[in-house]
């Protein structure tokens, strides 16, 4: 496909923020931010926690931050004569700008290995956020397929620059959904954060890939293997495509989990083909619609796009892919991380991966879909 029209501005306090139309969009000229805002943000700091070896984002500043505004006063919906929104322009397709509150950023620098207790240094790092669509309502399950492709690119586009700031380690677009789990605006949008350092869990699974790597020569990849496998098993894929499937993981830790892995070995969105990306679009917005048909009422969810961190020794063996996740374990109950899984990180789950699966099948045989008819991620039969 031809690719969407990027068009890069800033805002008034001299925040980064760039237009994706969809392909066959007429050029823009962005509109000029009239807010004046004073800029840049003031950054939060890090702390070095000696106890687990990680660091953590003090943000004490972002208590100021917009919390569920009414409709009219969306700051991600386009700006009108009443609403002078964070998007200048009367419309736009997908966007992407820095975050006013970001917990990480707004300068970036190389953090060093730890800090002696009692110092912090600068939150240095960048927090982007990426709205779907102009549109208030609705979310990224009912997004046309041609702007579910858009925002893959603006996901491909983002790692790309954001993996070349200096001291990024790990970039990580994400999107919560649903009241919840924490969102703090409805508009439908996700965001992206380019941490300094590789994030806890990412590290425990890179370090896990590395090793399986290392024990294979470098003959082998650890979630390539566990694709093969579930892909022969069978009973836990949920849909499969030329270059992608997704399954409900072996050991699920959550009541609702599905990962999305390409089966080709990449490290992030920069290297997927044009015809990849396509049928990513495309079976991402089929497993949301099926997320969203298990219960009466759309489904709270994390899509955790897993890239390979940005660190010669770990990213050979990382390999791309979605874990999506849900809270939810039944229509008007939600699984609370407590004891076990909070303090200890020991997960309890009180269904199979199995019954998931089969339940994402059925919801998916049920609902057609507004895929290109010659797109690939049908439900295996
Ligand atoms: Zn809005």
């Amino acid at each position: 496909m031809t690719p969407p029209l990027i068009t890069p501005t800033r805002l008034s306090d001299g925040r980064e923020l760039i237009y994706f139309d969809d392909p066959g969009s007429a050029p823009r000229t962005p509109s000029p931010d009239a807010r004046g805002l004073a800029g840049p943000a003031v950054p939060g700091h890090l702390r070095y926690d000696e106890l687990s070896g990680d660091w953590v984002a003090v943000a004490a500043h972002r208590q100021s931050r917009t919390h569920l505004p009414p409709a009219d006063q969306c700051p991600l919906c386009p700006t009108t004569p009443a609403n002078a929104s964070e998007i200048p322009d009367a419309d736009y397709d997908v966007v992407v700008f820095e975050n006013r509150f970001p917990s990480l950023g707004p300068g970036t620098a190389e953090l060093p290995a730890s800090l002696p207790w009692g110092q912090t240094t600068p939150a240095v790092g960048r927090c982007e956020v990426v709205s779907f669509t102009s549109s208030h309502t609705g979310s990224f399950a009912g997004l046309p397929y041609e702007r579910a492709r858009t925002v893959v690119e603006a996901w491909a586009h983002r790692t790309a620059a954001l993996s070349s700031l200096p001291g990024v380690r790990q970039v990580f677009p994400f999107e919560n959904r649903g009241a919840d789990i924490g969102v703090t605006l409805h508009h439908p949008h996700g965001q992206i954060y380019a941490y300094p350092y590789v994030a806890p869990r990412a590290a425990q699974l890179a370090a896990m890939a590395r090793r399986f790597y290392d024990d294979a020569d470098g003959r082998a990849t650890l979630l390539g293997t566990l694709l093969d496998r579930e892909r022969t098993a069978g009973e836990r894929v949920v849909l499969e495509g030329d270059h992608f499937t997704a399954f409900v993981p072996f050991a699920a830790r959550w009541p609702l989990e599905v990962h999305l892995v390409p089966h080709r070995h990449v490290p992030d969105f920069t290297s997927l083909t044009g015809e990849e990306k396509d049928e990513l679009a495309s079976s991402y917005l089929s497993l949301l619609m099926a997320v969203d048909a298990l219960y009466p009422t759309p489904t709270p969810y994390i899509a955790a796009w897993n890239q390979a961190p940005l660190d010669a020794l770990l990213r050979p063996a990382s390999r791309f892919h979605l874990q999506l996740t849900s809270p939810r374990r039944a229509a008007d109950k939600l699984k609370f991380l407590a004891g076990s899984e909070a303090a200890m990180g020991a997960f309890i789950n009180d269904t199979t991966a199995e019954h998931v699966a089969e339940r994402l099948r059925d919801a998916l045989t049920k609902n057609p879909t507004r895929r290109p008819a010659d797109a690939a991620g049908k439900a295996p039969a």
